[in-house]
């Protein structure tokens, strides 16, 4: 959990084993918050821990591969066991299934940036594309300078290998860097087995 190391979310050893049988009882299922040893309410929202998550919650999204909970507060366990895990087991299973090489993308990172060759972006605008292929459309006016985010829209609405009517070399040549990101960070050994 060194993505993301700093967040209380992170999952201790006694949460893990505390939520491994599937019962839940020490996680919040509304705001996917560890709740703490002895408390019966989640102090965060009020919601009975292990109660089912009220209809108008807006519901916890993993940071890690973006798919928020199930209506339950729930997803489907990653290992394939069939369990519906909450959302701290959800992600101390990342461990074992990484969506990519999160190291190597690190590696890259300076501060709130991504330096991709000779070009930055918003790290975290990246990471999403990366994993999901989604473009966050909400700030991308910010961003309409960087040819990064130029490229990673033009990769998803043509493809890497497009011709592109009025193309630049510096879009060009950014897409072939964006590319061999994308490759780098999904290396088949870091695939869920
Ligand atoms: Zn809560
Ligand atoms: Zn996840």
């Amino acid at each position: 959990m060194r993505l993301f190391g700093g967040k209380s979310t992170a999952s201790g050893p006694s949460a893990s084993v505390a939520t491994a049988n599937g019962d839940g009882a020490l996680v919040c299922l509304q705001c996917g918050m560890i709740a703490g040893d002895k408390v019966t309410f989640c102090r965060r929202c009020g919601l009975t821990i292990g109660a089912q998550p009220r209809a108008d919650a807006t519901l916890p999204t993993c940071p890690i591969c973006y798919v928020t909970v199930d209506d339950d507060g729930r997803i489907a366990s990653l290992r394939r066991t069939g369990d519906r895990v909450d959302l701290v087991v959800h992600m101390s299973d990342h461990d074992d299934h990484p969506v990519g090489d999160d190291d190597y993308l690190e590696s890259l990172r300076a501060g709130d940036l991504i330096r991709i060759d000779r070009w930055q972006a918003p790290f975290d605008l990246v990471r999403r594309y990366l994993v999901t292929g989604a473009i966050d459309g909400g700030h991308k006016r910010s961003y309409q300078h960087s040819a990064v985010v130029t490229a990673m829209s033009q990769i998803k609405r043509w493809g890497a290998d497009a011709d592109i009517f009025g193309d630049q070399e510096e879009w060009r040549a950014a897409r072939v860097a964006v590319t061999a990101l994308l490759e780098r960070y999904h290396r088949s050994a870091y695939l869920p087995a």
